[in-house]
């Protein structure tokens, strides 16, 4: 019986372990099913990665919105153009400049075009491409894209140009164009002359910041916001350039003033010395602040037709080459002189008073009597200059006009030579 069961249990056996054979098989035959499965996927997923990866450029664009034709004018630019429109942050409108001749350089026509002086679009454009014809030679000699490109707020066309044939390299011209107001047309004389940079831009490109020497061209102020910016004949504010932050001046005033704003920082200082004028019993009031460029040319025009050209510019300054369109220069003038008790601010007990006082208040007599040479302008004891009280406290102490401490000091803007 034992045997028997035994056999039996054996068999039972051997029919348990060929099904469990055959499960285990059905798993395996699953499993390698699953798995292909998988890889399948895996591939595509690949694959559709590899897709995305190198359309990923294309992708970018067009979530910036470029179109399908914009796409591909861009996508068969250099590596370093393209990376341009990946990194920029807007969209650039590339059908706005091909009403034109160019060469495809629409980031910097974009550019450009924002921090050019002349942006018509032609300017622009011709500009652009012209530096593009410099480019290999400048970066053969050290001037990187994006250092030509901080340039071009300042530089002519002609000073990529200059500096490409003259063969000046980086490291030697970087020490000179470092300095505000250096122009690159004049970096051979400035090497030549082995002067510090400063001294060397100053003295040779601005010797007619001593009004004795003439100058042939205008250099126009990029930063006229700054507070110590040297405007006079040969240094010269856009015509639009308005100051955006102008207020009314409370101090006594003339019955005719029309321009009586400044300036905040410079009404506010007016105001804060006819104050502690008021205190001595003497009356500070304003003739003329802030004018337009417009409203000069029209004082210009008049000067010009009463007094004829050669007296009219010793009198009034060339439209954007004066103080008032900056709205931090001023004519002061008194109570006495409004109800025409006196005749001329200068022989005012006030006028006494400011020139002894004003620096405290950050204004400076901007045009002495014994210094008409050097600031080329006529004395004129009623126009004073606001530059901040360490500027105006400078001046005051050296008796230096603001001539002497630009000199001294050097230039607060870039300037960009005008081309006649
Ligand atoms: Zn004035």
């Amino acid at each position: 019986m034992a045997k028997k069961k035994k056999g039996k249990k054996k068999k039972n056996n051997f029919i348990q372990r060929m099904v469990l054979r055959r499960r285990k098989m059905k798993k395996k035959k699953k499993r390698n099913k699953s798995r292909g499965f998988g890889k399948v996927i895996l591939l595509l997923i690949l694959l559709i990665a590899g897709v995305l990866f190198l359309k990923r450029n294309s992708l970018i664009l067009m979530f910036k919105g470029y179109s399908g034709e914009d796409r591909k004018v861009i996508l068969e630019m250099d590596k370093e153009d393209i990376k341009d429109y990946i990194d920029y942050d807007g969209v650039i409108d590339l059908s706005k400049w091909n009403k034109y001749d160019n060469q495809k350089h629409y980031y910097d026509y974009d550019y450009y075009e924002k921090v050019a002086y002349n942006n018509e679009e032609e300017n622009v454009i011709e500009y652009v491409d012209s530096y593009y014809k410099q480019k290999e030679t400048l970066e053969g000699l050290g001037y990187s894209r994006d250092y030509c490109r901080t340039q071009m707020k300042t530089f002519n066309a002609d000073d990529f140009e200059y500096i490409a044939e003259k063969g000046i390299d980086y490291n030697t011209a970087l020490p000179y164009l470092e300095v505000n107001g250096a122009q690159a047309q004049d970096l051979n004389k400035y090497i030549k002359s082995q002067k510090e940079p400063k001294e060397a831009v100053i003295s040779i490109t601005y010797d007619f910041i001593d009004s004795q020497n003439n100058t042939d061209y205008d250099y126009l102020i990029n930063e006229p916001d700054n507070l110590d910016i040297l405007v006079k004949t040969g240094f010269v504010l856009s015509s639009n350039y308005e100051p955006k932050d102008l207020v009314t001046v409370d101090v006594w005033r003339d019955s005719e003033s029309t321009n009586i704003k400044l300036r905040k920082v410079a009404a506010q200082n007016l105001e804060k010395m006819a104050e502690e004028a008021e205190k001595e019993d003497l009356y500070l009031g304003i003739r003329s602040g802030y004018r337009s460029y417009e409203d000069q040319e029209k004082v210009y025009n008049e000067y010009i037709s009463l007094y004829g050209y050669d007296y009219a510019i010793t009198m009034v300054a060339v439209p954007g080459s004066s103080e008032h369109q900056l709205g931090y220069g001023v004519d002061i003038t008194s109570l006495s002189v409004i109800n025409e008790e006196v005749e001329t601010f200068g022989d005012t007990a006030e006028y006494l008073w400011v020139i002894k006082n004003a620096h405290k208040y950050g204004f400076i007599l901007r045009y002495p009597e014994d210094k008409t040479e050097l600031t080329g302008t006529m004395n004129e004891p009623w126009h004073f200059r606001y530059v901040g009280k360490d500027i105006a406290t400078e001046c005051y102490k050296n008796n230096w006009t603001l001539e002497e401490y630009v000199q001294k000091h050097g230039f607060n803007t870039t300037l960009t030579k005008l081309e006649e």
